[in-house]
């Protein structure tokens, strides 16, 4: 069963198609991933399941700025969210870890963990700090220090653990892996991976190669300027010789 369904989405910045005619769905405790270059439309697309886009369209709209015109439907757990706010779909379990690790800089990791917990009871609150600290073990003695003197990939790891501090029943984890070593990566990945087998978590997961990501993804979309160009089972995809050399760095052999 899916728990998001995207149906026929259309993202326009001005007369530019950001997304085009997209139709997905994410199956309940799947991880799915979404591969795609730069500006393929991956960041657009969280943007749009999270809801986040509303808020930009309006801000752009005060300003006088550009105007993006979203088209299509979302359905999660079977209702659509499309005139949905974004703070209300958080409240629903959609939470956006986005690109780029926006983290409060000048919070401790702890600050920064808390106020990911606000919608939270205080015992959920509690459980998944300590199911957090659990899995980035690094993060522990890092509590007290201020977020902008972490590393890059300490930063992903409290953006994720944020994220999870909301606790999401669909998690958007927008190009994670972005910009760190192998060594990092693979800490990363073990944890996604092992929050899906602990709470069953339903993930979509963004990168724009999807080596690093292939062993733990069920099912995958390619993006092209915007419109899927290829899906199928992680296995099926790996299979496919166009997706090899472009999204998995392989060469046939
Ligand atoms: P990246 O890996 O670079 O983040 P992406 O796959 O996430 O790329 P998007 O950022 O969603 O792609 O961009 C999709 C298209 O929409 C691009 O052509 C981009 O220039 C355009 N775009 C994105 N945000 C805006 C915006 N705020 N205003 C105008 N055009 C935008």
């Amino acid at each position: 069963m899916s728990l998001l369904e995207v149906i026929n989405l259309m993202v326009f910045y001005e007369n530019a198609v950001a997304i085009n005619n997209v139709n997905l769905s994410c199956g309940k405790g799947l991880i799915t991933g979404v591969f795609g270059a730069n500006s393929a439309g991956k960041t657009t697309l969280m943007f749009t399941v999270s809801g986040m886009i509303l808020d930009t369209a309006r801000k752009e709209k005060m300003r006088g700025g550009i105007r993006i015109t979203v088209m299509g439907d979302i359905l999660f757990e079977g209702r659509s969210i499309m005139d949905v706010e974004p703070s209300r779909r958080a409240h629903l379990g959609i939470v956006l870890c986005p690109e780029r690790r926006r983290i409060f800089k000048e919070s401790t990791v702890i600050e920064n963990l808390k106020i990911g917990g606000i919608i939270a009871t205080k015992a959920q609150a509690r459980t998944t700090l300590e199911y957090v600290f659990r899995i980035f073990p690094a993060l522990v003695k890092l509590r007290k220090r201020e977020a902008g003197f972490l590393s890059g990939g300490e930063q992903q790891m409290l953006a994720i653990g944020r994220a999870l501090m909301a606790q999401p029943k669909f998690l958007l984890l927008d190009e994670p892996l972005l910009g760190l070593s192998p060594v990092m990566e693979e800490i990363l990945i073990n944890a996604i991976s092992d929050v899906r087998r602990a709470i069953g978590l339903t993930t979509m997961i963004s990168e724009q190669y999807a080596r690093p990501v292939f062993p733990i993804i069920d099912y995958g979309y390619v993006l092209e300027n915007g419109g899927v160009v290829v899906e199928g089972p992680a296995h099926d995809l790996m299979e496919n010789p166009d997706v090899k050399s472009a999204y998995f760095g392989l060469q046939e052999e």
